[in-house]
């Protein structure tokens, strides 16, 4: 029991890590603590955070990131003792999305999700400045500027919010143009690999990389398959502890998961931590109301997940027995609606394609029963 948890802390600390590299920079080093209650100044105990400071003083460390969300004041409070930059996982999540973020779309819905993750910070920050600035004679703002500050905030977001909306009903008209075709939507957990299998399905070029939040927009494309058409589209990978606000701000890019007829729900499935994973991405779909429709999981990197499972001296029937359980376990678990492919290796990927090809033509021939 003990262990597990050990192994789930080191597990989320390896994701905070994948973040940051993603974000740019080299970790060098983690700490976390075991509390009852976080504390409400600094987070992290007392001792705890003397700890940390004492090990970054002296050393070229320009970042601190917490895995919990922080507010202003702990933040002010942390930065003082530690004396260099800190910020929490949602900041972390919200400067990848600001990079990745390529169309008026995305951009707005960052700026969004940006906003609103500061305007009850704005305290907290006030008083940081203020001891920037520190000295004689450099004295903090009044109740007044901290108002006229959110208050620009506050014009900033609804602003934003009504461009959103603009570029919403663009895309609904949009959406709506592409005609009566049936809808396909790759959703999974961040790297998971679906922009490759994207690729591969739809023989496009979409951009695969080995890092978080590859794919910030929708990309949808018109596919046929056996004479029989249809639209396939990638998704913003689903992640756990999602800032709150960003989910909110991302609403309309999820549109495309709320809209579609049939979900690919790809799992990584030589990652350690993949049913927690599964769960993140069910919960998401749920709170979408897109759990009910017909969803294929497709188990992707069986490659990884044979290499890191077996040892070279293992038989060759002990393997296949394992895979065969892994197998059945999951079909029993998903009705019958898992298939396990490997990308990198183009295993299964025909019978991938035939599994997609028989939900869209059965959803066919419901949708327009006269027709064939
Ligand atoms: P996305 O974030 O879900 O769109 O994931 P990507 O398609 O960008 O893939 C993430 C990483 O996983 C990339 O480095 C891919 O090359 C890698 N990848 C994808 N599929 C497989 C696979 O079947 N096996 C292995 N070993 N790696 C894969």
């Amino acid at each position: 029991q003990k262990d597990q948890k050990e192994h789930q802390i080191q597990e989320y600390l390896d994701e905070l890590a994948f973040l940051a590299e993603t974000a740019g920079a080299i970790t060098v080093k983690r700490f976390y603590q075991k509390l009852p209650h976080p504390d409400s100044r600094t987070f992290v105990g007392k001792g705890k955070l003397q700890q940390i400071a004492e090990y970054i003083q002296g050393k070229d460390i320009d970042l601190l990131i917490f895995d919990d969300e922080l507010n202003g004041s702990q933040i002010s409070n942390i930065e003082k003792e530690v004396k260099i930059k800190v910020i929490d996982r949602s900041d972390l999540i919200l400067d990848i999305f600001a990079r990745r973020a390529k169309t008026a779309q995305a951009k707005a819905q960052v700026e969004l999700a940006q906003y609103q993750y500061i305007l009850p910070r704005l305290r907290g920050m006030w008083k940081h400045l203020e001891r920037l600035g520190g000295g004689i004679g450099t004295r903090g703002p009044g109740e007044t500027e901290i108002e006229t500050d959110r208050r620009i905030v506050r014009d900033k977001i609804s602003l934003l919010r009504n461009r959103l909306k603009e570029i919403d009903k663009q895309a609904f008209t949009q959406r709506k143009d592409r005609g009566e075709f049936i809808r396909v939507s790759l959703v999974g957990y961040t790297n998971v690999g679906k922009s490759t299998l994207m690729n591969l399905l739809s023989k496009s070029e979409v951009l695969a990389e080995n890092k978080l939040f590859a794919t910030l927009d929708t990309t949808t494309r018109k596919i046929v398959y056996e004479n029989t058409p249809f639209l396939l589209s990638d998704t913003v990978g689903f992640i756990r502890k999602l800032p709150h606000h960003l989910v909110e701000s991302f609403k309309s890019t999820l549109d495309e998961v709320r809209e579609a007829d049939i979900l690919l729900h790809i799992v990584d499935i030589s990652h350690p931590n993949y049913e927690d994973q599964i769960g993140v991405v069910n919960k998401t779909l749920q709170e979408l109301d897109a759990f009910e429709k017909p969803i294929l999981t497709i188990f992707n990197k069986m490659d990884l997940y044979e290499k890191n499972t077996f040892d070279e001296w293992l038989e060759a029937d002990t393997k296949k027995e394992i895979i065969k359980d892994l197998e059945e376990r999951w079909q029993h678990a998903t009705g019958g609606n898992a298939i396990f492919v490997s990308a990198l290796e183009r295993t299964n990927l025909e019978m991938l394609r035939m599994r997609i090809l028989d939900k869209v033509r059965e959803l066919y021939r419901i949708r327009y029963p006269y027709k064939t």
